[in-house]
């Protein structure tokens, strides 16, 4: 399949790496000439400009930073310019207000649309390995799914335009939120005179028990490795989460949802993040 790739950054290059490797003809562009260089390494044919890349393809991918980005090279670049019958998927983290916008715009024009976004991070895009949570049409999830099985272990369809975009930031507030309480907790039993890891023994197989303290413990030394092992290196950055909690204000906002500890948690997300934007997530607890 001739795929064009647009966005080869941390989770891009990747993820284009690995439909070569399943034997489609990925078609690069990026404005940063160093991830055009690392595409071609990767066996990706480069171009100029994202609307010559979309040219005769059977699908084109996005992997962009914002909302914004994702529309701009919608309306200047893809849709007019890829064949009608291309499948489109933007599997960036964006505004579910932008998804649902700029996947009308697509149906318009006589495209099928998905919005793809992620769950797992760098390691997962290079292994092949990320869930994606997909937003769109029956027909379009169908046409979209065998490329995503070159990428990923699981495509979920989770409903129509913008279902996508919904999923991922709830599942993020939520993992935000639980990542706190985790933390709040190992510092609080300190301080109660608990030893960690007995805190640990016990919450573990209790009713506290979750996915961050028993997959990704913010405490360095307990549970499997986590990048709290790894002085708070790697990982998924605060930064990120940040903008995803942002995202899911933004959506609980236009949505007339009430979330007052997602709006608490972005607001402490705001504050680490200024000072340690590129420190993992669970890093929080040194707040604590
Ligand atoms: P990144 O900044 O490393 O990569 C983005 C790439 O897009 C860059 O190479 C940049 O040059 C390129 N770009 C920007 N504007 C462009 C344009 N107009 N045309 C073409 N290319 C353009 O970001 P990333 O970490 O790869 O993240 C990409 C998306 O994936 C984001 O939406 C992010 O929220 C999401 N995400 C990231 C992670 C992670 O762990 N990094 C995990 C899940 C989801």
């Amino acid at each position: 399949m001739k795929i064009a790739f647009i966005g080869l950054g941390n989770m891009g290059s990747g993820m284009a790496a690995n439909l070569v490797k399943a034997g489609h003809d990925v078609r690069a562009f990026d404005l940063s000439a160093d991830a055009l260089d690392l595409a071609k390494d990767n066996g990706c044919t480069i171009f100029t400009a994202a609307r010559d890349a979309a040219q005769n393809v059977d699908a084109v991918i996005s992997m962009l930073p914002s909302g914004a980005i994702v529309k701009s090279v919608y309306t200047a670049d893809i849709i007019g310019h890829a064949p009608l019958g291309a499948i489109l998927i933007d599997c960036s983290t964006i505004d579910v207000d932008t998804a649902r916008e700029v996947a009308n715009m697509a149906k318009d024009a006589g495209y099928a649309m998905v919005d793809a976004p992620v769950s797992g991070g760098t390691g997962a895009a290079n292994a092949g390995t990320l869930t994606f949570m997909v937003g769109g049409a029956d027909a379009a999830f169908a046409h979209a799914e065998p490329i995503l099985s070159a990428m990923g272990q699981a495509a979920i369809h989770a409903g129509a335009a913008g279902a996508g975009q919904a999923a991922k930031i709830c599942n993020n507030m939520l993992l935000g939120i639980q990542m706190i309480g985790t933390c709040e907790a190992f510092a609080m039993a300190q301080k109660l005179g608990l030893d960690p890891q007995t805190f640990y023994d016990i919450s573990s197989v209790s009713s506290g028990q979750n996915w961050s303290m028993t997959s990704y413990c913010p405490m360095p030394g307990i549970g499997p490795q986590s990048p709290a092992d790894n002085d708070y290196q790697g990982g998924f950055s605060s930064a990120l989460m940040l903008k995803d909690l942002t995202l899911a204000m933004e959506a609980a906002q236009s949505a007339g949802a009430s979330t007052p500890l997602g709006k608490h948690v972005q607001e402490l997300y705001k504050t680490f993040a200024a000072e340690n934007g590129g420190l993992d997530f669970s890093a929080i607890i040194k707040t604590l």
